[in-house]
């Protein structure tokens, strides 16, 4: 049956301006990094993306390499376009990043010119667009002076193929020193992608000053660390979880164990404001405005409606915030 979006999908979802450029993004968005891959159910990608669309989820996160294999998210994402979402074309904001190794020989991996123009060329290919809305730098790469990355994503930019540049895993230095150089060439460099969560706050220390000083956006990734600050684990590893699964390259049965004790003092806290844990964990990243996006994963459609309902509450008082402190510090 043909799709027809949900006509109440604006209602309730929050947008976010992206620094100070002209660009809102959805206060969540979904990436496509697990679940989209050809070793995936297409049916299943499908409807996390149809449902997040029709919740108000207007920010699609692609990157080469994510499958497995690498490249058939972006191609199954295609699929999804020409089926449900290529009449959505322009409500839509789609990022794709180049910066891991992606093909054999010395012009698939870092962030040469070379790759960077080659591979968006190719994501372009696969996802069936003209243009991306976003192209990040997917990691910093020390071989590559700094100018020439961003030399290559201001091309990009020039030639139509991406509408605005981000980064992503650059340390506070190395985007203070980037943002400088596309201040020159005037590029519409507008937001870096980091880890962030409960469990991973190293954008606390130096990041977050940069992102306000340089008034970039920012979008926060595995803000569920892959799972964990929800009611996954609470009772146990599931057969389906991430954890369980062999892709799961970063999330091992270890970390479940190793974390268990403060998610379950976490989930407390969160029952005490009337969340479940990942509503908490995606409210508790937006409380200070300074993240302009959620960037979460899903295998489920009950997930995503889930985290979409942190919005109903992302205040915390100082004694809820410390609280959540003293978990995480013990
Ligand atoms: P999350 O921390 O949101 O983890 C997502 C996983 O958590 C889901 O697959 C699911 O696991 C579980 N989950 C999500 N919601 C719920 C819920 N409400 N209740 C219970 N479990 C839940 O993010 P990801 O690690 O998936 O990363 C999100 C996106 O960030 C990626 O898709 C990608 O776009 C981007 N990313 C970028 C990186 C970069 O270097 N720039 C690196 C990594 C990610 P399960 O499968 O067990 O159900």
């Amino acid at each position: 049956m043909m799709y027809i979006a949900d006509e109440n999908r604006y209602e309730k979802m929050l947008y976010n301006r992206v620094g100070k450029s002209g660009l809102k993004l959805s206060a969540l968005s979904l990436g496509l990094w697990h679940n989209f891959g050809d070793v995936d159910l297409f049916e299943n990608g499908r409807a996390l993306v149809r449902r997040a669309f029709d919740l108000g989820i207007t920010h699609f996160d692609l990157a080469n390499n994510y499958g497995p294999p690498a490249g058939s998210a972006e191609e199954n994402f295609a699929k999804i376009l020409e089926r449900d979402l290529k009449p959505y074309r322009d409500e839509l904001i789609i990022s794709t990043k180049a910066g891991y190794g992606m093909w054999a020989g010395p012009y698939g991996d870092g962030g040469s010119k070379k790759y960077l123009v080659a591979s968006l060329d190719q994501s372009l290919k696969r996802m069936g667009l003209d243009y991306v809305d976003i192209y990040y730098h997917h990691r910093p790469d020390k071989e590559t002076p700094l100018e020439e990355t961003a030399e290559a994503l201001d091309l990009l930019v020039r030639q139509g193929k991406a509408l605005y540049v981000g980064v992503s895993n650059y340390s506070p230095e190395q985007t203070r020193e980037i943002a400088e150089i596309f201040a020159a060439k005037k590029t519409p460099f507008i937001i870096h992608q980091p880890s962030y969560s409960m469990f991973n706050r190293w954008i606390e220390d130096g990041l977050k000053d940069v992102l306000v000083e340089k008034q970039l956006g920012a979008i926060a990734f595995s803000p569920l660390a892959q799972g964990l600050l929800t009611d996954r684990y609470l009772n146990g590893i599931p057969e389906d979880s991430r954890a369980n699964r062999e892709t799961g390259l970063w999330l091992h049965k270890e970390n479940v164990n190793q974390t268990i004790g403060k998610v379950k003092a976490l989930n407390h806290i969160a029952k005490e404001r009337g969340q479940t844990l990942a509503e908490m964990a995606v409210a508790w990243i937006l409380r200070d405005g300074i993240v302009t996006s959620v960037l979460i994963g899903a295998s489920k459609v009950s997930q995503i409606e889930d985290n979409v309902k942190a919005l109903d509450n992302i205040h915390f008082s100082e004694e809820e915030l410390a609280a959540i402190d003293e978990v995480l510090k013990g």
